[in-house]
């Protein structure tokens, strides 16, 4: 992959020799129609840049971790939720989910959720949520 230094774009958010990869390997974790493309994993940077894309009424899983999540939608529209809050996204707009914090991607009923993730190379794993902690939580989409 790093001895292409040109990637191109296809027009639908893939990339040349990027892979489609599923969301998690796990299957005990909740999501519905997420798909991941690692888009920079350069070991000799800290950091990998994702693309996430969560399909029209997907959301992905509701997880903490101490990794730091900086968040760019480029695709479509939904919401989500960070801490106690939802909150509507669109394209362009930016989300920084902090350590040990809740959150939450869902796409819009009627459009993807496309995202670049910024993160760690190095992280550790997620924490799903209890019955009552998710209860406890907002709803991003209100049900
Ligand atoms: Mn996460």
């Amino acid at each position: 992959m790093a001895d292409q230094l040109v990637r191109k774009h296809d027009g639908r958010f893939h990339w040349e020799g990027v892979d489609v990869l599923a969301y998690k390997q796990e299957a005990s974790a909740p999501f519905r129609d997420v798909t991941r493309q690692v888009l920079f994993d350069d070991p000799t940077l800290a950091t990998q840049l994702r693309y996430f894309e969560v399909a029209p009424g997907g959301w992905t899983t509701l997880e903490r971790h101490e990794h730091v999540h900086n968040v760019m939608v480029i695709r479509g529209r939904g919401r989500c939720l960070v801490g106690e809050r939802a909150h509507e996204l669109a394209q362009n707009d930016l989300v920084t989910v902090p350590p040990m914090t809740w959150h939450q991607f869902h796409a819009a009923p009627d459009e993807p959720l496309g995202f670049l993730c910024l993160v760690s190379r190095e992280r550790d794993r997620p924490q799903l949520p209890s019955e009552d902690e998710a209860s406890s939580l907002a709803k991003p989409l209100g049900g």
